[in-house]
């Protein structure tokens, strides 16, 4: 297996980089460096700029309005995205547009896919439940057939931005013949539909990105239903696994990387002891270390084509990825010193105009370090990711 760029991948990576450097306005890109929650404002001021290039959608192919980038290109955009400090990726586009591609009727496709990357359209996920998480086969939603409609009734929780929502892929129970899996069925709903209740969660960094969705006698008509009734489950596992190269979170590794490099930097200035600073930059070796190790995990399964469908791929990934994250956030804060011990919270909402010794970035490095104790939850747990490892090199050893 050959991993290394070719000229024209070192080409596209240098290009991608200038470009998109130049063109993330220098608000957003303060606001992003600064660790601050962003504003949809913000989303969709650079959504537009992304979709006059036609970069709006990168997983997306040509005949759908996509770059038609091959999976490396997507892993030089992200990267050019992150490194730029521009907002990350909106992750519905990369889950209900590659859905709509697969399993779409005509009319859905033509129904909803143009106003996906521009956010004419935004969509939220409706999987998880209060008893129904990493057990999402045992979701309870119902929806119940009535002529050319199902009325809805349920509640789904943790929802990323359905405040901001215009639409919701929905898991829903259509049926309790079965197995679980087989009575469920992928819906599209519309946000503004009466009966609909968003509710907000605050979490631990003081964000309001997640929500509770309640749904009292909501009605979606039957042509909302994606692949078929009781099929939704197929629908679900696909979108689960379509986006492998978002879910290793190299791009925002790599940027937080660079955090940790110039607060590295600025510990001699900010007075670290020469201890302190030889044990933060070992911990920083062994995570630039771990880091390359884990994009050269991306590339090989990148590189093996047709992937291998036995082989964990999105799992492992993920574990790495979240892994990455959790400790350089981690270093972070621990690096900001007595300025990471006053959490802040309005310094991430742009009000704090305290600037700690170390640099701008770790103002926000307590609320980041709380922020993201969510990467071995969203997705599917650690524990859940660990599970399937352990089942498919089971399955494959055996199959040997
Ligand atoms: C920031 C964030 C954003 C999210 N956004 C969305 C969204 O937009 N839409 C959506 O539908 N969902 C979303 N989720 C929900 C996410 O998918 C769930 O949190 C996740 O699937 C875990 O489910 P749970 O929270 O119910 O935990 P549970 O499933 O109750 O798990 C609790 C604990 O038990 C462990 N556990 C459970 N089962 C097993 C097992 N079989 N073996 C070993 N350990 C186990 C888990 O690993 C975990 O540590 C989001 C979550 C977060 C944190």
């Amino acid at each position: 297996m050959d991993l290394s760029l070719s000229p024209a991948d070192f080409a596209f990576r240098d290009m991608i980089r200038g470009e998109v450097a130049a063109l993330v306005p220098a608000d957003i890109k303060a606001r992003v460096n600064n660790l601050q929650h962003l504003r949809k404002d913000d989303y969709l001021r650079w959504q537009a700029i992304l979709n006059e290039r036609g970069w709006a959608a990168p997983a997306w192919p040509v005949e759908y309005g996509g770059p038609g980038w091959s999976p490396l290109q997507r892993v030089h955009f992200e990267e050019a995205c992150f490194l730029a400090g521009a907002p990350r990726q909106i992750p519905h586009i990369n889950m209900i547009g590659p859905v709509l591609h697969a399993f779409g009727t005509d009319e859905q496709k033509r129904r909803f896919l143009p106003g996906i990357p521009t956010l004419r359209d935004w969509w939220c996920q409706g999987y998880s439940e209060p008893s129904s998480g990493s057990d999402l086969a045992s979701l309870r939603t119902r929806a119940v057939r009535k002529g050319d409609r199902y009325i809805v009734n349920g509640q789904k929780i943790w929802t990323s931005w359905a405040h901001w929502s215009d639409y919701i892929f929905c898991l829903v129970r259509t049926s309790d013949a079965g197995r679980p899996q087989e009575g469920i069925t992928f819906l599209l709903m519309d946000m503004k539909s009466p009966g609909v209740t968003v509710r907000p969660i605050h979490s631990l960094d003081g964000a309001h990105d997640l929500n509770e969705v309640f749904f009292e006698d909501v009605e979606a008509p039957c042509e909302n239903v994606v692949l078929g009734e009781n099929q939704g489950w197929t629908v679900a596992k696909y979108l689960l696994n379509a986006e492998r190269t978002e879910i290793a979170g190299l791009g925002q590794a790599k940027r937080l990387l660079q955090f940790a490099q110039e607060a590295a930097d600025g510990l001699a200035r900010a007075g670290a002891s020469p201890e302190r600073r030889q044990e933060f930059r070992a911990r920083l070796a062994r995570i630039k270390i771990d880091l390359k190790a884990h994009e050269w995990t991306l590339m090989r399964v990148i590189a093996a084509k047709p992937d291998d469908p036995r082989a964990p791929s999105a799992s492992i990934l993920k574990l790495c990825g979240t892994d990455l994250l959790e400790r350089l956030s981690s270093l972070l804060m621990e690096m900001s010193g007595p300025a990471g011990l006053a959490y802040d919270p309005s310094a991430r909402a742009g009000r704090s105009a305290e600037v700690p010794p170390y640099g701008h970035m770790l103002n926000g490095a307590t609320a980041t370090y709380l922020e993201f104790r969510k990467s071995g939850l969203i997705g599917g747990t650690t524990e859940i990711q660990k599970n399937l490892i352990y089942r498919a090199t089971v399955d494959y050893w055996g199959a040997l």
